[in-house]
């Protein structure tokens, strides 16, 4: 998938994670609304749509929106955390729209670290369920885990745990914590991560998954903290290969084009001198939020430079 468009479906959900990115307001896209949005698409020439905020299993229509989606040609799938698939029937009515792919948000292998996080209790019991019934409904399942305080120093464990528990998964995608809309109670600021805790864990992570031939994609984490998996940066990968994205939003935002301006987040002096500085993204939110976080400027040929660019674009 390349150009992809993010369309939020509802601003509601049935989890209350401390770090959530989309505080809720309770709105809902009409079914209407979403043909309209899904012209204006294929019009643009996009590729695929991805389901997501909050919770696109607590919309009712989004059964009928896939099966409209597959009968357009249009790939797609869902962001969801877990929750309403833990119904074997439910899931039965997503296979049957012929959905084809669900990326789940496994926080931690730690039942109680993920509960914690998701404040929901249980959520890790029905997410372990909602992962067993996709897989046996023959829906592709992949893992998306937010980088925060309490996962940061076992992220190499859970990804351990979940091919271990489900060989079929292979694909991990790492969303490095965005704080910028999430709630700023004293939980919610706890959960912000320290880059040099995760570093090390991170880099395991990586190691093992390339090792055992599956594959993955960092966002929101500078280049010097992924040396050797520089290519595997979401960023990096949309600033090589110039594409965008447009993300509908269920509040005053509404459709927001993302253009490679958009990946570049907050650089800081030192990168100046970094040989990769002109295809990495910096620190996402540096000023605000993350001031205290070194970067490594870092010295690559020219050479080494443009395996990085090759393995992307190939
Ligand atoms: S020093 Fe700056 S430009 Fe270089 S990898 Fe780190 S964050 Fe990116």
């Amino acid at each position: 998938m390349a150009n992809i468009w993010y369309i939020q479906v509802n601003r509601h959900c049935n989890n209350a994670c401390h770090f959530c990115s989309n505080p809720s307001n309770w709105n809902n896209i009409s079914y209407e609304r979403w043909l309209e949005l899904i012209d204006d698409f294929i019009e643009k020439k996009y590729l695929g749509i991805i389901f997501t905020w909050w919770e696109p299993t607590l919309s009712s229509d989004l059964a009928e929106w896939i099966e409209y989606a597959n009968k357009k040609g249009i790939e797609n799938r869902m962001i969801s955390n877990g929750m309403m698939c833990s119904s074997k029937d439910y899931i039965s009515k997503l296979s049957k729209s012929w959905l084809k792919l669900i990326h789940f948000s496994v926080y931690s292998c730690y039942e109680k670290i993920h509960d914690f996080l998701t404040d929901t209790p249980w959520s890790w019991k029905k997410l372990m369920m909602s992962i067993t019934n996709a897989l046996n409904a023959w829906i592709r399942v992949q893992i998306n885990t937010v980088i925060n305080h309490y996962s940061e120093n076992h992220l190499d464990e859970t990804v351990r745990f979940i091919t271990r528990t489900f060989p079929p998964i292979k694909h991990f995608v790492w969303n490095n914590l965005d704080p910028l809309m999430m709630r700023k109670t004293k939980t919610a600021i706890s959960t912000l991560p320290n880059f040099r805790i995760f570093k090390d864990p991170l880099a395991r992570a990586m190691k093992f998954l390339e090792a055992s031939w599956r594959t993955f994609r960092v966002e929101r984490v500078p280049l010097c903290y992924i040396e050797w998996f520089e290519w595997a940066s979401t960023e990096t990968r949309k600033i090589v290969k110039d594409e965008e994205r447009i993300v509908h939003f269920l509040d005053e935002r509404e459709t927001v084009r993302q253009y490679w301006k958009y990946w570049e987040h907050d650089k800081n002096k030192d990168c100046k001198q970094c040989s990769l500085n002109s295809i990495c993204a910096w620190i996402y939110k540096k000023d605000d939020y993350f001031s205290n976080v070194n970067v490594y400027p870092q010295k690559l040929s020219q050479e080494r430079k443009n395996i990085i660019i090759k393995k992307i674009l190939k």
